[in-house]
């Protein structure tokens, strides 16, 4: 797995909605990558604020988008490849 994809599959990995198949790929790219290890850590905090916050089970896309495309620019990633 690489960065793209773990920013793709990120919320359903947060959400415990993850195929059974890609959760190992998952953590073994988190374990090594710190950029997708903080981002993992950050979307976890959020998704618990908003369920607090507003009861709700997941981030309404608009939201989704929004705090994702607040994250740190994924060329920051690349050298860890
Ligand atoms: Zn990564």
């Amino acid at each position: 797995m690489n960065c793209e994809r773990v920013n793709e599959v990120l919320f359903l990995f947060v959400d415990n909605e993850m195929e059974e198949e890609l959760i190992d790929p998952f953590r073994d790219h988190t374990e090594v990558c710190p950029y997708c290890s903080r981002r993992v850590n950050y979307t976890r905090r959020f998704l618990l604020l908003v369920r607090q916050c507003c009861g709700r089970r997941s981030a309404p896309e608009g939201l989704r988008l929004r705090i994702l495309s607040s994250m740190p620019h994924r060329k920051a990633a690349e050298r860890y490849h």
